[in-house]
């Protein structure tokens, strides 16, 4: 058994079975042990990739629509332009290297990165020597002020819980011990507020897992993006109310048990978009209809930058950027999966990429 598989049985004998998310957030955040206080986990030789680390496309076009709904909000200066969970900073040094010739936009930019890591944040501050940036541990701590924000697999990181529909109530999914191994097991079944409005759509055996972590930050975003302007641009695997099972474990570019390495896989969930517009119902933000990466890039123009890019290029290259451009769109890849969500005010001009 590894160290921290080692300390929640113990605190498993101890006190009992814990959720999913107590599971989860141990693994993923535990000071010592925890998957991101430990490593960089990106690339190649770490365990998964993700869009900017494919091309820098994807952060190019980020960077488009963020600069095309500042000037459209009349560029607010100055503005946060923040990102939470930015990974190796590629997403962050793409979208600045795009804006570059946009006037006004760096002057006005002061750039906010949320990042639990500490070494990512020792990546990310070499990824972006050369521009001014402030690190903060919780999105609550971002300035009053305008706010245009980026979350690329962020939401997946987040701990979830998950349930099992009853014939009344619910169970929920625990990590128990079971001859001194940790294993799944169900609660008895009980009512949960949070779930009442899945009672009309999940028949029993339905599996629906809940976020708790999600809504306090969204919340925080789009307050901010709803009292002093600007934008928020969600972009992760997911859909509209999601349904089923979705808890999983990748390690070396493989799934695997989500149990068996604590704190050496990532663990990772679908995001419920739906509930993400939930949270933010009271707060009069607007958004944009839920619309898949693929379609999203593609209004953004990415074949005709796919096109001026491959003009310099031969052989291999060529070969690698015409793979990256369909496995950022494509519907068998990440371009279905991935779906992406704008909030902004509800006076605001429409967002570029999403059909109103
Ligand atoms: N956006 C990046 C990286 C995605 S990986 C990209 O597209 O490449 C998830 C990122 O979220 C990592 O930077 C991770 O350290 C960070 N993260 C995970 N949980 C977090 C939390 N609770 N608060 C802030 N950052 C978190």
């Amino acid at each position: 058994m590894n160290a921290l598989a080692d300390i929640l049985a113990r605190r498993i004998a101890a006190t009992g079975p814990i959720t999913l998310a107590d599971y989860m957030a141990e693994c993923l955040l535990h000071p010592q042990f925890g998957y991101y206080a430990t490593r960089d986990p990106l690339g190649a030789a770490g365990d998964f990739t993700t869009a900017p680390e494919i091309s820098q496309m994807f952060g190019e076009m980020l960077g488009l629509f963020l600069a095309q709904v500042w000037m459209d909000q009349g560029r607010p200066a100055p503005f946060t332009l923040a990102e939470p969970g930015p990974g190796r900073g590629t997403l962050m040094a793409d979208i600045l290297r795009a804006t570059r010739k946009v006037p006004g936009f760096h002057e006005s930019a002061r750039v906010h990165l949320i990042e639990v890591s500490p070494p990512l944040r020792e990546v990310q501050r070499a990824r972006l020597a050369g521009h001014d940036a402030t690190w903060l541990d919780d999105i609550a701590a971002l300035p009053d002020a305008p706010l245009f924000l980026v979350a690329n697999e962020f939401f997946d990181a987040l701990a979830i819980r998950q349930f099992r529909r009853a014939a009344t109530g619910w169970h929920e999914t625990q990590v128990a011990l079971v001859d001194d191994r940790l294993s799944l097991a169900l609660s008895q079944p009980a009512p949960i507020a949070a779930l009442d409005h899945r009672l009309d759509d999940a028949v029993p055996g339905d599996v629906v897992e809940l976020c708790p972590a999600a809504a306090p930050i969204i919340r925080e975003i789009a307050t901010r993006v709803v009292t002093r302007g600007g934008v928020a641009l969600v972009v992760d695997y997911g859909g509209w109310r999601s349904r089923g099972d979705t808890f999983q474990a990748v390690r070396a570019h493989r799934s695997e048990d989500p149990l068996a390495n604590p704190g050496a896989a990532d663990l990772t969930a679908h995001v419920d978009f739906e509930a993400l517009v939930r949270a933010t119902r009271d707060i009069g933000v607007a958004s944009s209809p839920l619309t898949p990466q693929g379609v999203f890039l593609e209004r953004l123009g990415i074949t005709a930058r796919a096109q001026a890019l491959a003009g310099n290029m031969r052989g291999a290259q060529l070969n690698d950027h015409i793979a990256a451009h369909r496995r950022l769109t494509h519907g068998d890849e990440m371009g279905t999966l991935f779906k992406t969500l704008a909030l902004v005010p509800s006076d605001a001009p429409h967002p570029p990429g999403f059909v109103p």
